[in-house]
């Protein structure tokens, strides 16, 4: 495998006050409430502002002390968005529509800032943040803009009744709760608050605490884009310490969480002592189908894709079930393509594979493997920390002989972790694919349109990919089955769960003009 120590000097915080350097980016670490900066004294601590440091995986060096948020801070976001929201929810689509549209031409201005910032802080690779994930954050607004005008922005749909008019409109919620992970906060983030500002809605976003930088300099753009005090607000902080009080708050009409399945079982208790409708996007455990007519090539290269972000991908295949054919010359050329990535710093173009994004974030990672292999599983490739890097640098991993049902073809690892398994029938791959308490997305590789077909209906997955890997286009639905998540969003069935659906019924005579 190439190595690539990481040879960008590891910084010092550069800190003025509430202002960071990161990457010779100035990045605000205040909140983002009401259309202002806001920095609250923590009651009891003399005066003193809470914070927590945000540390680079690509070194472990500390890159910003950011504000924390408590209670108060959410307090103070959620009404400065209920404040804001009918002034936002009676502009036109079209008026709404066009503010967006300037955020992403900002967002598209800073690809580079963003790109920098984002890498420093979750460790992902720049050349993908440049090149693919930043525009999709642009396109998050942008695309969302331009269907809200042609899905909410004509007449209301009317429907003849018995003799009755039933018309149907699509009114903002309110105030939507955004709380998101760190694997690809801005990304996670924007899909979500695209669709709801479009149809009308003010957000409060809570970003992760492991990498919260970027939606600071989201809400710097969206100021510069001129969108109303209030309409956006960013309250940073931990799950407990703002998490928490943002999903039992009794002033939010929408509740999405983008996470861990125990996370997501804590909010749900909120949500419903709340009463308020959620959506879930959560983890995964997806298969790769290989069957013995597959193109080798292609279906090697999207194995080798899975360690993408270090495996810290949601939609990830980590389970690779292959015929028993091709099996072994599968197996061979996925650890031969695995080992010629190169690892290091994530901030240079060559770097395939980079850190895993906390200490104990890898230590968890390598207690799987760890498990994995004292069960009986076979590390082909990786099987622990890259030592010629050190830090959280971990070998992209292969493993073969798992035992039926062990921890680590079931559990979420999170990390640049795959397993392969053969199956010798189609009957005995689907069951295999369908054995999990997941069902986030489900991969096939096959030359046979029929055996497509049929076997893309039976897999039990949100997102079934055939011979192609990781597009979606934002009118398709996305999301979850079992354990991965509850409802569906992209294209209309956002803008479902973002309004409040209205049926005026109204009767054919009665009119003073009758
Ligand atoms: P996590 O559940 O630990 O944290 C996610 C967010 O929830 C963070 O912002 C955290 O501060 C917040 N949080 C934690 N406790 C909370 C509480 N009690 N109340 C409110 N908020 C709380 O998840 P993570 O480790 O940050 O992310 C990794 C997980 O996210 C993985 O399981 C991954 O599969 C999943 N994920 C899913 C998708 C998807 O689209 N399905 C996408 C990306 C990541």
């Amino acid at each position: 495998m190439t190595q690539h120590a990481p040879d960008h000097p590891p910084a010092a915080p550069l800190q003025d006050g509430f202002i960071a350097q990161v990457e010779g980016v100035r990045v605000d670490t205040r909140h983002w409430i009401g259309g202002r900066r806001v920095a609250l004294a923590t009651a009891g601590a003399e005066g003193a502002v809470a914070t927590f440091t945000t540390i680079s995986p690509i070194d472990e060096s500390p890159l910003a002390e950011v504000c924390l948020g408590g209670s108060a801070e959410v307090d103070a976001a959620v009404a400065a968005a209920q404040a804001a929201f009918p002034g936002w929810a009676a502009l036109s689509v079209q008026e709404r529509s066009e503010i967006l549209r300037r955020v992403a031409d900002g967002i598209q201005a800073r690809i580079e800032d963003l790109s920098r910032v984002e890498t420093r802080d979750n460790g992902s690779l720049i050349r993908s943040h440049r090149r693919g994930v930043m525009p999709r954050v642009a396109m998050n607004f942008r695309f969302f803009a331009d269907y809200a005008q042609d899905h909410l922005g004509h007449p209301d749909l009317t429907v003849p009744g018995r003799g009755h008019r039933e018309r149907i409109s699509y009114d903002p919620a309110g105030v939507v709760a955004i709380i998101t992970p760190w694997n690809a906060p801005l990304m996670l983030a924007t899909w979500r608050i695209g669709p709801a500002l479009a149809a009308g809605n003010c957000v409060v976003l809570k970003p992760p605490e492991w990498a919260p930088l970027t939606a600071s300099l989201l809400a710097e753009i969206t100021h510069d884009a001129g969108m109303p005090p209030g309409v956006f607000n960013v309250v940073q902080g931990t799950g407990a310490s703002a998490g928490a009080p943002l999903t039992r708050h009794p002033g939010i009409n929408r509740l999405c969480f983008t996470g861990s399945v125990p996370t997501a079982g804590v909010i749900a208790a909120a949500a419903a002592t709340n009463i308020v409708p959620l959506s879930f996007e959560l983890g995964g455990k997806s298969p790769l189908v290989v069957f013995d007519d597959a193109d080798l090539d292609l279906a090697v290269e999207i194995a080798v894709e899975q360690f993408d972000n270090a495996g810290q991908v949601c939609l990830k295949a980590a389970r690779m079930i292959v015929h028993e054919s091709i099996a072994q010359e599968f197996t061979r050329r996925v650890v031969d393509g695995a080992a010629k990535l190169t690892q290091g710093d994530p901030r240079d173009e060559a770097t395939d594979v980079s850190a895993l994004i906390t200490r104990k974030h890898f230590e968890v990672v390598s207690g799987f493997v760890e498990r994995a292999i004292a069960d009986g599983a076979r590390p082909l490739l990786g099987g622990g920390p890259n030592t010629d890097l050190g830090g959280l640098y971990f070998r992209p991993t292969v493993l073969v002989d798992a035992p039926e049902d062990s921890e680590i073809l079931t559990e979420e690892v999170f990390g640049p972790v795959v397993t392969i398994q053969t199956f010798a029938t189609e009957e005995e791959a689907v069951a295999r694919a369908n054995d999990s308490r997941f069902g986030l997305a489900a991969t096939l590789v096959t030359g046979d349109r029929d055996r497509a077909e049929r076997v893309s209906a039976r897999l039990d997955a949100g997102t079934v990919w055939v011979n192609c890997f990781f597009v979606r286009d934002l009118e398709a639905p996305f999301g979850g089955n079992g354990k991965s998540g509850i409802g569906r969003e992209g294209g209309v069935w956002s803008f479902d769960f973002y309004t409040d659906i209205k049926n005026s019924v109204f009767a054919p005579s009665g009119w003073k003009d009758n």
